[in-house]
């Protein structure tokens, strides 16, 4: 009950998204269009239903996206959901460009080139030559800080991160990210697109990793710990996914990819060393070109190289199933109150919400704070729960 209500209403109604009235939307831009640009250009595309303009340097990477969104359009005609005429029509208001001079007279450029912030930086100070002052700039940015972004322009108030999952039609979780400039009516644009989209929307500060990356980034690398001691990969998945969890984290690397887990780690490590050392089997991981650690065509057997390259520490004692849950709690635990002290989000609502519309967490599970106060993980950590008695009010 307590997570339907976090996510039939409380998140509904929007917590965090300021009064000011948002921008009308009556052209968008998406600059890179690769794994999440194509998918983000298709969904605004359908919902929108207004002029679209696909940015990227890449002119392979351009006809892919026209691929991806004309493709996701012909499934809804098939499907009976989109008339073939209209699906027509919203193919002819795409451009295509490698260019930023289309971009004019956007009321909304959502950037989602590679994870970096130079990068970033280069790409929103390009785009704002090109478009009005009111237009928002939105970053779909996994781990960086978004305030950094909007420091060197003209207009930084215009800057709110967007950060969508992947896949994009599925998750229906957006972390929009406040930084220190952003205008109430680029906050509030921000929500009403998440709306548009058909997604539900959570307010988090300018924090490494936000919410979900950051709690499963954690529990990513106590499972790592267990692998290091010995734990065979799908031991600890299974560990981990009698939780109800969709997926193991090992079986999770593969979806996300080992470069991007990698890059996570790298920008949570630099926030908090302590919690999120830089492992050099995560790191062998991302430099072997793999797709993941499981060779799908196997099962979930391990690819040979990462059998023979990951290092165990040979004085370690192997860790039992329960040892493996038990530390992978707790690190969620903890974690989910650094966050709260932080305020990163308002309420540990919010992160339960995140969880469980951002990361496919069970709704059975009732959300992970939820979880972690119910089993008594929260009270022996703590001394109390992390969902607080008015948070549990149902406001
Ligand atoms: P990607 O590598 O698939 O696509 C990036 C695209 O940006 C490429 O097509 C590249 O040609 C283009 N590009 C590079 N420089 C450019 C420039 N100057 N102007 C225009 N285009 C340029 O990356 P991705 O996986 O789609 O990730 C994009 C962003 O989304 C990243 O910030 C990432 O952290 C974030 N994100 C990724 C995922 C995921 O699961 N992959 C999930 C959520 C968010």
């Amino acid at each position: 009950f307590y997570s339907l209500h976090l996510t039939q209403r409380r998140v509904r109604r929007q917590p965090g998204r300021p009064a000011a009235p948002a921008r009308n939307v009556d052209k968008i831009g998406v600059v890179g269009a690769g794994l999440m640009g194509a998918q983000l250009g298709a969904l605004l595309l359908q919902r929108l239903q207004v002029p679209l303009v696909v940015k990227d340097v890449d002119a392979r990477a351009l006809e892919r996206a026209r691929s991806t969104i004309e493709a996701a359009l012909d499934k809804r005609v098939r499907s009976g959901r989109l008339r073939q005429a209209k699906a027509g029509f919203l193919k002819s208001v795409v451009t295509y460009s490698r260019e930023d001079p289309p971009l004019a007279g956007c009321d909304v450029v959502v950037e989602a080139v590679r994870e970096d912030l130079d990068l970033k930086q280069r790409v929103f100070a390009t785009v704002e030559r090109v478009v009005e002052p009111g237009c928002v700039l939105a970053s779909n940015t996994s781990s960086l800080p978004v305030t950094a972004m909007a420091s060197a322009l003209a207009h930084p108030q215009r800057v709110v991160g967007f950060h969508v999952f992947n896949p994009v039609a599925v998750l229906p979780l957006v972390e929009v990210v406040r930084t220190d400039a952003v205008s109430d009516e680029a906050l509030s644009t921000a929500f009403q697109l998440a709306d548009a989209l058909g997604k539900s929307a959570v307010a988090c500060a300018d924090s490494p990793g936000f919410v979900v990356n950051r709690l499963l980034t954690r529990l990513l690398l106590s499972c790592v710990e267990a692998a290091n001691r010995g734990a065979g990969f799908a031991e600890v998945d299974d560990a981990v996914t009698v939780l109800g969890l969709p997926m193991g984290p090992f079986e999770l690397l593969g979806l996300i990819g080992l470069p991007v887990v990698a890059e996570v780690v790298q920008v949570l490590h630099g926030a908090y060393p302590e919690r999120f050392r830089l492992e050099p089997n995560v790191q062998m991981l991302a430099d072997s070109g793999l797709p993941g650690v499981y060779d799908s065509a196997r099962g979930r057997t391990p690819y040979d190289e990462v059998a023979r390259r990951w290092r165990v520490d040979p004085q370690a004692r192997k860790p039992t199933p329960e040892d493996i849950r038990r530390q992978a709690l707790e690190a969620l635990a903890r974690e989910a109150r650094i966050i709260l002290d932080e305020a990163v989000v308002a309420d540990a609502r919010d992160i339960d919400t995140c969880m469980l519309l951002g990361a496919g967490w069970p709704f059975f599970m009732g959300g992970i704070c939820k979880h972690l106060d119910q089993v008594g993980i929260s009270r022996r950590l703590f001394g109390a729960p992390l969902v607080g008695a008015t948070d549990q009010a149902f406001a």
